[in-house]
């Protein structure tokens, strides 16, 4: 194995490593979107409610308003038959009988108050609620419109990144990129790590000094016998190098 066939490796596991990042980045726009949609639902929901409600209230509104024409008339006829009764006590009766209708009458035009500033406050309610729902929908459209071209963005990145991962595969020998790919598959995308004060980077296992002048060496691909990822030592221990996933190795 050449140094050169170390650095491809080492990148092309970068590079998988990115696209792994970039299908899950991906995968969860959906979710973000159906996150607005549903948000924006819950609101005209809300909305709807809050509609039928106050259309409830102008119904009832309107039947008290027929009941108190209803009782007027009736006031009205009874006041124009007064004169027509002929004895004293029809009369007190029909007196007694206005006295009831004209209760009535005042106990509907307190209803109809209440439902009418009831109406009112709802109405109100209403406006704000529009506006705000205006709001909303101007908000969730914008957000749609971000999640869109950030999807974009996202899958021209994982484009690019599968053009250079198949230039950058064909460069390597098949004798090491299957072994790599296998291993790659098997940990997570992580098959190389780097050897750092003769510790695993992957598994954080001690790494015997025999088996770190074999990958000094660079003897073909060594594995490490805790977690058999296969071993690197970086030109320069400050350097960045993959990160490992922690511990979570056998
Ligand atoms: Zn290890």
């Amino acid at each position: 194995m050449t140094a050169d066939d170390l650095k491809r490796l080492v990148h092309l596991q970068e590079i998988m490593l990115g696209q792994d990042d970039l299908a899950n980045k991906i995968a969860a726009v959906p979710a973000e979107v159906a996150r607005f949609e549903k948000d924006l639902l819950a609101a005209q929901e809300t909305m709807e409610k809050e509609r039928a409600v106050l259309l409830e209230l102008q119904k009832d509104r309107r039947k008290l308003e027929m009941m108190l024409q209803d009782v007027e008339a009736k006031i009205a006829k009874y006041q124009g038959q007064l004169s027509d009764v002929k004895t004293n006590k029809e009369y007190q009766a029909m007196l007694k009988e206005i006295d009831n209708f004209r209760a009535e009458r005042a106990g509907l035009d307190e209803r109809i108050l209440v439902e009418m500033e009831e109406g009112d406050r709802r109405g109100g309610q209403i406006r704000a609620l529009e506006e705000a729902l205006a709001r909303k929908r101007r908000l969730t459209d914008e957000g749609k419109s971000r999640l869109e071209a950030d999807l974009s963005e996202l899958r021209r990145k994982a484009d690019s990144l599968e053009t250079e991962r198949r230039e950058i595969a064909a460069g390597i020998p098949p004798v090491l990129l299957e072994p790599f790919l296998k291993i790659a598959r098997q940990r997570k995308g992580l098959a190389f790590v780097a050897v750092r004060d003769e510790l695993c980077g992957g598994c954080h296992v001690r790494v015997m000094p025999k088996l770190i002048q074999q990958v000094r060496r660079a003897e073909g691909l060594i594995a490490c016998d805790s977690c058999k990822r296969f071993l690197y030592v970086p030109d320069d221990a400050g350097r960045a190098a993959p990160e490992s996933e922690g511990s979570s190795a056998r």
